[in-house]
């Protein structure tokens, strides 16, 4: 068979999921094309790289802003990942979802009628493959893999439910999106054709 039924353009986090998901049905063609090298690199796999990564002109484009008149006119860094996962493979493994209150307060909008958060929860649950399991706010069978940070930084404290109740500040930074560990890489959670999100 010539050709290609859907062609993505770009293999990053929003790509490779649609890819995936596109390909669920065998009769589906599906080229993903990438712009970056793939994402082999150590670097990448090493959650203290970051810094090295983000950095390099090997995996990331190097954007910077225009110059920021109310910042001394100094050009900032806008950092994106060129390589396979994009900036997922490139970026702080941090876990945090919106708060319920933001969700549906958009939801007001009537282009937006679709965003309450009762409505985009379960996607949240579906994605997530939490450490602790299923709950009424987590996912447990997902394929990015969620876990507590056990760094030192942010030691892992026990078990909350409130963590991730919808009705919580959106000020925990201790959870850890797993994709760049050498356990889950992001292409290959994202590509796990058993648990889709
Ligand atoms: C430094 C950094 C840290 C971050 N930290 C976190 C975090 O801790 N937690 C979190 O949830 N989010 C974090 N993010 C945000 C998150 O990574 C991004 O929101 C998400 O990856 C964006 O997905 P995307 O598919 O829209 O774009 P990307 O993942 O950036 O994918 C775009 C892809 O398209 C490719 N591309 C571009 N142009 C072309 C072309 N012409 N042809 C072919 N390919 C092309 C790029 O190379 C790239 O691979 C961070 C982002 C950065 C940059």
């Amino acid at each position: 068979m010539d050709g290609y039924d859907y062609i993505i353009v770009g293999a990053g986090s929003a790509g490779c999921v649609l890819a995936n998901r596109l390909s669920t049905d065998p009769a589906i063609r599906v080229l993903l094309l990438e712009a970056g090298p793939a994402d082999n690199s150590l670097l990448i796999r090493m959650p203290g790289a970051v810094g090295l990564v983000t950095h390099s002109s090997r995996f990331s484009w190097g954007y910077e802003t225009e110059p920021q008149e109310h910042m001394n006119n100094r050009r900032i860094l806008a950092t994106r990942g060129r390589t396979l996962d994009g900036s997922s493979s490139i970026n702080g493994m941090v876990y945090i979802r919106g708060h319920a209150y933001d969700y549906d307060r958009w939801a007001e909008d009537p282009g937006l009628f679709h965003w309450p958060y009762a409505h985009v929860l379960p996607y949240f649950k579906r994605a997530q493959n939490h450490e602790y399991g299923a709950d009424d706010y987590r996912g447990g069978d997902g394929p990015l893999r969620v876990s507590r940070v056990d760094t030192g930084l942010w030691p892992a404290r026990p078990r909350n439910p409130r963590r991730s109740s919808p009705c919580r500040r959106p000020r925990n930074l201790g959870s850890r999106a797993a994709y760049r560990s050498r356990s889950t890489p992001p292409s290959r959670a994202k590509s796990d054709r058993r648990s889709r999100p």
